[in-house]
């Protein structure tokens, strides 16, 4: 079989459960991951042809792509902030609209000293944490999160892009306060709220950790409340906290965030949608 041959039998299944350009971002993944080919290679190798043992790979993906499992588990990792994250079902994929939350950081770093501490609260994948590293040389940072199966995902993460990140396993909602101060506090808690899920995707619902994703509908705000009271006193004067936020509760959580004293700024992300918060203390 030639890979113009696997492309169109793929696409013709694939195309039955998503949108014709998702099918072929899906297969242009996948030839990158199986095939270590590009995109231009395959346009221009269309007629080479394709291994049975590779064939039988698309095929495995493209059932598990059938049942909506995610692109980012069938291939191992992902892309973040230009760098490789392998992920698993114990951790968050990371979004695009993340990406924007450690850009932001970095551009309000840019003209303030580099040597600060930073604590990433709910670190899962470890992608802001190990981005802002990388980024960072001078920073010290660390990271703690809920589960024990997603800082061993962290910690590969961390040794495969070749930083040094301190973590340790915590709950953030039963800490009585943080041992150390920080210049720096960045979290993405769980926000999506129960009522929501209705809008949600397979691919999501299915397959992503609940413990990372749900609040609550009586108290979506659980997290910011206990992140927000700890910060304010583990922040060092001036010291800044960042928040990735429910798009549909930014006036709330600004609120919030000035209740406890911080002075803020909202934020939108590419799509439009409330999705980052900054407290200035
Ligand atoms: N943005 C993620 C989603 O919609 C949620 C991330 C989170 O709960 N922190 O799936």
């Amino acid at each position: 079989m030639t890979i113009s041959e696997l492309k169109r039998s793929f696409l013709a299944e694939l195309t039955k459960e998503y949108p014709c350009e998702e099918a072929n971002s899906f297969f242009g993944l996948l030839t990158e991951a199986y095939l270590k080919m590009s995109r231009l290679q395959v346009a221009l190798l269309r007629d080479k042809e394709v291994s049975d043992s590779d064939i039988a790979k698309f095929n495995s993906a493209r059932e598990r792509l059938l049942k909506h499992e995610p692109i980012q588990h069938i291939i191992g990792e992902t892309e973040f902030f230009d760098l490789i994250f392998q992920v698993s079902k114990d951790v968050l994929v990371p979004r695009p609209e993340t990406e924007e939350l450690v850009q932001w950081i970095l551009d309000d770093l840019q003209a303030e000293p580099k040597q600060i501490k930073i604590l990433d609260i709910g670190t899962g994948s470890g992608c802001i944490a190990i981005s802002l590293a990388k980024n960072l040389p001078d920073a010290e940072i660390s990271a703690i999160d809920i589960s024990a199966k997603a800082l061993e995902t962290a910690k590969l993460n961390a040794i495969n892009n070749k930083v040094v990140i301190n973590f340790a396993e915590s709950n953030v909602l039963e800490l009585e306060k943080l041992e150390q101060d920080f210049n720096l506090i960045v979290s993405n808690p769980p926000y999506v709220r129960e009522l929501e899920k209705a809008q949600m995707h397979p691919n999501v619902l299915e397959y992503e950790p609940e413990t990372a994703l749900y609040v609550k509908d009586d108290d979506p705000l659980v997290f910011y409340r206990k992140i927000a009271g700890l910060a304010q006193k583990a922040l060092k004067p001036g010291g800044k906290l960042y928040f990735e936020i429910n798009q549909y509760l930014g006036l709330e959580t600004e609120k919030l965030l000035q209740d406890y004293g911080f002075k803020t700024e909202l934020r939108k992300d590419i799509y439009g949608n409330f999705r980052m918060l900054k407290g200035v203390k």
